[in-house]
C-alpha cells in the first residue's frame, strides 16, 4: 500500500467519521494522520477512535499517525438570563467576574488573568470576531467597554484578545487531563493551541518528554512575532487559520501562512496548513474553485500536509472531501511548474553547515544525476528522514526504522513512505534491507539506483553521516 504523492493529508475524526468502516474508507482515500480534537467529544469517544485506528494500522500494515489536539486556553463568556442578547454599536457593555447570568449591560468573563492584562484601548473579539468591544476603563475584576461592532451574543461564545500577551500558560487543567489520556493511549503528536511564547513550548515539552512529538498551532499574533524561536523549539507547526484569522484581519493571513511555511521548510520542521481548506464540502459534494485553489497553493508552497477539520469530523461528505484533497495534491505535483517552484523556494546549504547537511546535499545531487528512483533513510529517531525531507528531493523517501513510534510520527512528513522494520547490525545488512524493501514496496526495480543515507553508529540521533549508492 503506497501513496503516489509527497504532501500528506491530516483529517479530523468526529461524529461523521467514527464508525470503523468510515475510518477505513478515509484511510483508503488518502488520510495519513488522523486528528482527535479534544475541544469536542468525551474521553470514551477518543479512546474508541484510538482503538479503531490501531486496529486499522494492524490490518493494513501501514503506520498511521495520530495527532491529539488540545483545546488550550480558549476564553469564553458566561451565560445570560434570557438567552442571547443584542449589543448595539456605541453602547457600554461590562465584563466582570460575577458568575450571575448576564444581560445586555454585562456578562461574566470567568478569567481573572484577562482582567490583569487588559489596558484601556485593548480590543476584545467575541464569537469568532463577529462582535468587537473596546476597553474604556478596567480593574482587577471588571472591564467597561464600548461596543465597536455590535450583534447578537449568546452564552459560552469565544473571546479573543489579539493585541495582548496574556499571563496564562498554553495548558489548562482540562488540557492536562486530556494530555494524560492522549499519552496513555499513545498519541504520536500533541498539538498545543494558543501558544503565545517560546516558554509555552518548553513547558509542554517538560510534561510530554519524548513520549510524543509536539505540534505548535500558530494562531496568536504574539507567537507569529516570535516565529523563528518557536519553530526552533517545536517538532512541527500548524498554520491554524481559524483563530489566526480572528486575531488578525483576514487579509493578513495569506502572507503569514507563506512566511510560516518558508520558515518551517528552512528549519526542516513539518508544517500543516489547516482550517477551511474545503469548508463548503461540509454540505456540498464539490468544493468551490477558490477552495481547490487554496489547497493547491499550500502544495505549491511545499507544505508537508494539508488538513480537514469539520469537513471530515462533522460534514456530510468526509470521504469525498479526502478524495478531493488527494486529487488536488496529485494534480499539483504532476505539474512541471511544481518542481520549479519547490526548487526555487528551497534554501540550500551554506558554508559552515554540518555533516548531515553535506550528506543531504550530496543525496539530492546524486538522486538527480543518477535518476535514482528512491532515497532510503535508515533512522531511529526520525532525524535522518526529516533532514532528507527538508531537501524536497525529486524521488520518494523510503524511511526504515526499527521504532514503531518513529514510523508513525513520520507519516506527517513530506515525501516520506514510512516503514517499520527490524534492526540491522551493519552497513551491508542495512543496504541489503534497503534494496529488499525498495523492491517489495515498488520503489525500485532490480538494477535501478537507490541512494541510502543513515547515521553511524545506528541509534544515535542526529548523526546522519553516511551515504551509500546501491542498485536494487
Ligand atoms: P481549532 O484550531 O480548530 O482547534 O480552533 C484550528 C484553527 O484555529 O484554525
Ligand atoms: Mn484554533
Amino acid at each position: 500500500m503506497r501513496r503516489t504523492r509527497n504532501a500528506k493529508i491530516v483529517a479530523t475524526l468526529g461524529p461523521a467519521s467514527s464508525d470503523p468502516a468510515v475510518v477505513r474508507q478515509l484511510f483508503m482515500a488518502g488520510v495519513d494522520v488522523f486528528r482527535l480534537n479534544f475541544s469536542h467529544g468525551s474521553h470514551a469517544d477518543h479512546s474508541e477512535r484510538f482503538k479503531t485506528l490501531r486496529a486499522l494500522e494492524k490490518e493494513t500494515g501501514r503506520p498511521i499517525g495520530i495527532l491529539a489536539d488540545l483545546q488550550g486556553p480558549k476564553l469564553r463568556v458566561g451565560t445570560f438570563v434570557e438567552g442571547p442578547v443584542m449589543l448595539a454599536q456605541g453602547q457600554p457593555f461590562r465584563l466582570d467576574l460575577d458568575k450571575a447570568p448576564g444581560t445586555a449591560q454585562r456578562v461574566c468573563l470567568p478569567h481573572p488573568e484577562i482582567f490583569a492584562a487588559l489596558v484601556p484601548g485593548a480590543e476584545l473579539l467575541l464569537d469568532d470576531g463577529k462582535l468587537r468591544l473596546v476597553v474604556q476603563r478596567c480593574g482587577a475584576d471588571f472591564a467597561d467597554t464600548q461596543v465597536a461592532v455590535g450583534g447578537k451574543l449568546s452564552e459560552r461564545k469565544g473571546v479573543n484578545v489579539p493585541g495582548v500577551v496574556l499571563p496564562i500558560t498554553a495548558l489548562t487543567d482540562k488540557d492536562r487531563r486530556d494530555l494524560a489520556l492522549a499519552l496513555e493511549l499513545g498519541a504520536d503528536w500533541i498539538a498545543l493551541s494558543f501558544v503565545q511564547r517560546p516558554d509555552d513550548v518548553t513547558e509542554a515539552r517538560g510534561l510530554i518528554g519524548d513520549r510524543a512529538a509536539i505540534v505548535v498551532k500558530l494562531e496568536k499574533p504574539a507567537a507569529v512575532d516570535r516565529l523563528e524561536e518557536i519553530v526552533a523549539l517545536t517538532d512541527a507547526v500548524m498554520v491554524a487559520r481559524g483563530d489566526l484569522g480572528v486575531e488578525l484581519p483576514a487579509e493578513r493571513v495569506p502572507a503569514i501562512q507563506k512566511r510560516i511555511v518558508r520558515t518551517c521548510r528552512k528549519l526542516g520542521k513539518p508544517v500543516i496548513v489547516a482550517t477551511q481548506m474545503l469548508e463548503s464540502m461540509i454540505d456540498s459534494p464539490v468544493p468551490t474553485r477558490a477552495e481547490a485553489s487554496d489547497v493547491a497553493t499550500a502544495i505549491y508552497d511545499g507544505a508537508d500536509a494539508v488538513m480537514l477539520s469539520a469537513e471530515s469530523a462533522s460534514g456530510k461528505h468526509p470521504v469525498v472531501a479526502v478524495d478531493m484533497m488527494n486529487r488536488i495534491i496529485e494534480e499539483v505535483e504532476a505539474d512541471p511548474a511544481y518542481r520549479q517552484l519547490i526548487d526555487a523556494s528551497h534554501s540550500s546549504a551554506r558554508p559552515g553547515g554540518d555533516v548531515a547537511e553535506a550528506v543531504c546535499c550530496a543525496m539530492r545531487r546524486a538522486v538527480t544525476l543518477l535518476q535514482a528512483t528512491a532515497i532510503v533513510c535508515y533512522t531511529s529517531s526520525g532525524h535522518t528522514s526529516l533532514r532528507a525531507a527538508r531537501e524536497r528531493p525529486e524521488s520518494p523517501i523510503l524511511s526504515l526504522t526499527p521504532r514503531l513510534a518513529t514510523a508513525r510520527r513520520l507519516a506527517l512528513v513530506w515525501g516520506v513512505h514510512s516503514v517499520h522494520t527490524d534492526d540491522v547490525a551493519d552497513v551491508d545488512q542495512m543496504t541489503a534491507r534497503a534494496c529488499d524493501v525498495a523492491r517489495r514496496d515498488r520503489f525500485a526495480e532490480a538494477g535501478q539506483f537507490i541512494v541510502v543515507i543513515a547515521g553511524m553508529p545506528f541509534g544515535t540521533p542526529g548523526t546522519t553521516n553516511l551515504i551509500r549508492i546501491a542498485t536494487a
